[in-house]
């Protein structure tokens, strides 16, 4: 074997018919490290070449029989030039046999007589050149078998993003045809966002010499396909991009995330798939300041199914029991926020392992939302199960923990609720506790409390009372607010403090307000025929109404009905609303107040009402506040705020009610201040119907 630091000395042959040129060429040669054959002829040199390829050959042209020429052309068919160089030696220096010598094959020439000194330089030279030709030649054929054998796609960009050269991967169908791109540039094949991406990729492979990597996602024959692209710089302003399909590899990452993050028996997510989630669940309820329950669901009666008809019977009662669960608690129809514009939150349904099954409801305003599922959760499972031919009958106990009240991270809430859910089972099985007895109270409570004000509304229990609204300057009932009360069976009289905030919450507030109007109305048409009605009748209105699809068509509808003249209908609004800023409101109010209707602004003052925001609604009154009257003689800011609001209305041309008068101070003070319209103790608190009704003819029949 050659030692490759010492290669050993190039062999040259000398083809030539002459003795003493062959003489005096061995000895050149050898002088320049050659080893030196020798053949007088062309047939010898032919059969030499055959025997031995030399490194070099040094060839006469002139010579008997076979001439140099010939001996070239027959070698060049069998070896290249860089394999076996060939420098042809002339006896004339005439045009016409150099260009034959290059015709036929040889890689460089001498005319005779031969320069001695310089022949073995020359020859040197041909051989380096040959053997550099001959390496180049070994690279590219290298470099050609890489690109046949590798799978990816392969393409050659221009630093403009312009593809020179396109090759698709070794034995495969790709979704793309790589040479269909050849010449086209990149944001023409690719979509816009990701040319973008890959752009700026290239830039950089070609700005800074590093090699870039990407992975993205195109769509084809109707799946998404996944690709990495990395992208190496080739030369001044080229880069090479390597591109794998990678589609395989995202398909068995999904199923291995599948098998880690899913249980087989239920399909549904595991613990650990569960308690990521929440985590991100409990930072987004965090930073929407809201709330979040976690139920903790344990089946009553499991155990004895599984020691009795075996595990596989379990098995097919779990799978049925997660259907159920899945098909039950749909959260758009559990959390259903009435008028309200976000979405519901997401629910997130998991089994932790054996006969326990964890829900989540993140974004929650309150509890309510966790107790209607842990009833959901119930009359899920009240239906028997059927395995084999036998009925077993299922009840689940739910422990119910609440963030933040219970634990502001997932452990300390599963924990909590598990407490919660041992709790309801030492309660009987088959029902739901909450980890705090006090929130399970208010829970219950709550709970309560709506289902009596839906009953309430369906036995007639409510009615209304109407407070005068009084000209303080001649004493004379300008108008009347209806104020709504319950008649509670067991409660008594309730005031709206008792039960407004929970019918806002539930959404009842929406029927209740709807009676509301139209109690009044009939009201006020019936005092209307009488010949006793006030100039006006007010009604107070909760947003959630006004954004119930055709809300003025409806009132307009009660109005004519009940054959009241619109314009002796106020509908008072709240601060919330008018700051609302929804355009399709604001045409809805139009709309009522080009029919008649008055529009007065509630409790003015103690929310941000700006007079932009007024002036964009066709509202005629501002009722102030009764706290700022409160306050008139105890807190120099109260008659500040009230003095200014009367100037601001006055300047607008708003008309004002001082709410809430309840001495004669106040009300003296008011008027020096330019309010004369007051409603309040002083003059008569909220009065039944009937009672009202005597004060109204009383007005009548002695006028002040
Ligand atoms: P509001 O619209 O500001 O009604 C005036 C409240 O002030 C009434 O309370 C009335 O009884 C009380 N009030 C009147 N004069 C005086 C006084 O001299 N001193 C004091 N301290 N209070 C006085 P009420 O009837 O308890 O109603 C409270 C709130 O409940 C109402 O405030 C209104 O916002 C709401 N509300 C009442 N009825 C309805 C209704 O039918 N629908 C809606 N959405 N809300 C209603
Ligand atoms: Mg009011
Ligand atoms: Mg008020």
């Amino acid at each position: 074997m050659s030692n490759p630091d010492f290669p050993p000395p190039p062999r040259v042959l000398i083809v030539d018919d002459d003795y003493t040129a062959r003489l005096l060429e061995r000895e050149a040669l050898e002088q320049s490290g050659f080893i030196v054959d020798e053949a007088r002829d062309g047939g010898t040199a032919l059969d030499a070449v055959q025997h031995q390829p030399p490194d070099l050959m040094l060839l006469d042209v002139d010579m008997p029989g076979i001439d140099g020429f010939e001996v070239c052309r027959q070698i060049r068919r069998r070896w290249a030039a860089c394999d076996i160089p060939i420098i042809m030696v002339t006896g004339m220096d005439d045009l016409a046999s150099i260009n034959l010598a290059y015709e036929v094959g040889a890689n460089d020439f001498m005319a005779k007589p031969i320069n001695w000194p310089i022949l073995g330089h020359r020859a040197r030279y041909v051989l380096r050149a040959a053997e550099s030709v001959r390496t180049q030649k070994d690279l590219e054929a290298r470099q050609a078998a890489i690109v046949r054998a590798i799978p990816d796609m392969l393409f050659t960009l221009r630093g403009d993003g312009t593809i020179l050269d396109a090759k698709a991967g070794a034995g495969r169908r790709d979704a793309i045809q790589p040479r269909l791109f050849i010449g086209r540039r990149v944001p023409d094949v690719l979509p816009e966002e990701l040319a973008t991406e890959f752009a700026d990729n290239l830039h950089r492979a070609i700005q800074d010499g590093m090699l870039q990597a990407l992975v993205f996602t195109l769509p084809a024959d109707g799946q998404d396909r996944h690709y990495e692209a990395r992208l190496a710089r080739s030369s001044q302003d080229q880069a090479v991009a390597v591109v794998r399909d990678i589609t395989r590899e995202k398909q068995n990452e999904e199923k291995i995330r599948r098998l880690a993050y899913y249980d087989p028996l239920t399909g549904m997510p595991n613990r650990q798939h569960f308690v990521e989630r929440l985590e991100q669940e409990l930072q987004r309820t965090a930073r929407e300041r809201r709330k979040l329950a976690l139920l903790f669901l344990d089946l009553d009666g499991f155990k004895r199914i599984n020691d009795t008809l075996g595990h596989g019977t379990g098995d097919l009662v779990l799978r049925e029991v997660a259907l159920r669960l899945k098909e039950k608690l749909r959260v758009s129809d559990i959390v259903s926020r009435p008028g309200a514009e976000d979405p519901p939150p997401p629910l997130h349904l998991a089994r932790l392992g054996g006969d326990e099954f964890v829900i989540a409801l993140p974004s929650l305003d309150d509890a309510r939302a966790a107790i209607q599922i842990a009833q959901r959760v119930r009359s899920a499972l009240a239906r028997p199960f059927q395995v084999e031919d036998a009925e077993v009958s299922i009840g689940a106990s739910i422990g119910i923990a609440m963030y933040p009240e219970d634990g502001t991270d997932a452990a300390t809430l599963l924990k909590h609720a598990d407490t919660a859910m041992y709790h309801a089972k030492e309660r009987g099985r088959n029902n739901w506790q909450m980890y705090s007895q006090a929130l399970t109270d208010q829970a219950v409570e709550r709970l309560k409390l709506e289902n009596d004000i839906r009953k309430g509304l369906e036995r007639g229990e409510f009615v209304l009372h109407y407070q005068p609204i009084v000209d303080t300057t001649d004493s004379r009932i300008t108008g009347v607010e209806a104020l709504l009360r319950w008649r509670h069976p067991e409660r008594g009289l309730l005031e709206p403090s008792a039960f407004i905030l929970a019918a806002e919450e539930s959404g009842l507030i929406v029927p209740l307000g709807r009676w509301v109007l139209e109690a009044a109305c009939a009201q006020a048409g019936a005092w209307q025929r009488a010949g006793i009605a006030p100039a006006r009748i007010a009604v107070n209105l909760s947003g959630r109404q006004l954004r119930m699809p055709d809300f003025s068509r409806g009132v307009m509808d009660l109005v004519t009905r009940h054959g009241l003249d619109p314009g002796r209908l106020v509908l008072e609004l709240t601060e919330g609303l008018v700051m609302d800023g929804d355009p399709a409101l604001a045409a809805e109010l139009h709309w009522l107040g080009a029919a008649g209707v008055h529009f007065a602004l509630d409790d003015f003052g103690i929310g941000y009402s700006s007079i932009a925001h007024l002036k964009r609604l066709p509202i005629g009154s501002l009722k102030i506040d009764r706290s700022f009257v409160h306050g008139l003689f105890d807190n120099p800011n109260d008659a500040g705020i009230t003095t200014a609001i009367l100037a601001m209305a006055r300047h607008l041309g708003l008309e004002v009610v001082a709410e809430g008068v309840e001495t004669a101070a106040e009300r003296d003070f008011l008027r020096e201040a330019g309010c004369r319209t007051m409603q309040g103790f002083l003059f008569a608190p909220p009065l039944p119907a009937a009672e009202m009704e005597a004060l109204l003819r009383d007005a009548l029949r002695e006028p002040a």
